[in-house]
């Protein structure tokens, strides 16, 4: 099987690599757009919605992008030569009504695009949308059966089944799109997570992603709360792994966090590969400070988002800002960003002594 997942993505963009050189600004490989701030879940570890966590200190949930705005955007994208673009949360992202629209215009434009979502709304005209123009859906889930499903999100019994009739239904279809799983793993779901794979295998889901819950901007903190589970699940990930056949994967992301948290560079390269649009019409450096003032590139709302991501402001932002002081919290990117910078500091001379 091909991987999906690779930290060395972005050896594939010499162009990217080239403009962090000399400090160009080039159009992103890959934006995450959140349409949309509400959500018909509540989990209890959302980093959108808990206060204990970085992201989403600014997020207003009524905050949704207006149609005509998402079209502007979307055509931006498709000039602008962005390669790909994932749907996500802020909010649930399958709630957003265009939304079959804009994946469909963006797909005819030549742009790749994926959602990630709870699964909830993952029927009708959506779904139609992404088997017909998706490269991926990723559901997020934490759950083995109704009940620890009602109770991590705060929603009624009977959605888990729900969840698992929508994953059926989808990988039932004729589609290249691939039904991926992002499984958050915690100290009430460690003990089920070979439960709860089966389940998704036999749900038709192509492979389960495990990744540790993020509960505290401490690093220390997280590697507490995980050492008192970790065994148990290299356990079940380990037993989970004998699931696996040409159509099923697991994928273990369950890491120590720790190095996640603390950075000693200056500059942040992956800024130039991927961006985020929130629903509140602000560009953002990364998933990670989303909502965040820290994280806000600048806004859109008054401006075309071509126009501002080539102005002097986005410069002077992207090349300006320093994750040792700025990016003391959980980063998804930290590894990407550990290579790009290694790959960069070659001293050309000694570079050819392979
Ligand atoms: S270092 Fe990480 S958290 Fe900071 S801006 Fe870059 S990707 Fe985001």
């Amino acid at each position: 099987m091909a991987q999906l997942y690779s930290n060395l993505k972005f050896l594939r963009y010499t162009d990217h690599l080239e403009a962090l050189r000399v400090q160009r600004v080039v159009a992103p490989v890959h934006i995450r757009i959140k349409p949309m701030n509400h959500c018909n879940h509540d989990c209890w570890y959302c980093a959108y919605r808990v206060s204990n966590l970085q992201l989403g200190e600014d997020i207003d949930y009524k905050d949704t992008i207006p149609r005509a705005k998402m079209f502007e955007i979307v055509d931006d994208v498709i000039a602008m030569g962005v390669q790909a673009v994932t749907f996500s949360g802020g909010g649930e992202p399958l709630l957003y009504k265009p939304l079959p629209e804009v994946v469909q215009r963006l797909a005819e434009g030549g742009v790749r695009v994926a959602t990630l979502t709870n699964g909830a709304n993952l029927k009708g005209k959506v779904a139609d949308a992404f088997a017909d123009y998706g490269t991926w859906v990723r559901v997020s889930t934490d759950a083995w059966d109704d009940a620890s499903y009602a109770k991590s999100r705060n929603i009624r019994v009977g959605e888990f089944s729900q969840l698992l009739n929508n994953m059926t239904n989808f990988s039932a279809r004729q589609s290249k799109c691939v039904l991926g799983v992002s499984f958050i793993v915690d100290g009430t779901n460690c003990t089920h997570l070979y439960d709860a794979c089966v389940l998704l295998k036999n749900a038709g889901v192509n492979h389960v992603k495990f990744s540790g819950v993020v509960v505290s901007n401490s690093g220390a903190e997280n590697n507490l709360y995980h050492s008192k589970i970790r065994e148990t699940v290299t356990e079940q990930i380990e037993k989970s792994r004998t699931l696996a056949d040409e159509h099923f994967s697991v994928i273990n992301h369950y890491h120590d966090l720790d190095e996640r948290f603390q950075k000693q560079y200056q500059s942040c390269p992956y800024l130039m590969f991927l961006t985020v649009i929130g629903a509140d019409l602000k560009v953002y450096t990364c998933q990670d400070k989303a909502f965040t003032v820290s994280g806000t590139l600048g806004s859109i709302a008054k401006r075309s988002f071509r126009d501002f991501w080539f102005s002097d402001e986005n410069r002077q932002r992207l090349f300006g800002l320093n994750p040792s002081k700025e990016c003391v919290h959980h980063c998804v990117s930290h590894a990407k960003n550990q290579a790009i910078l290694d790959l960069l500091s070659i001293d050309p001379e000694h570079g050819v002594f392979v």
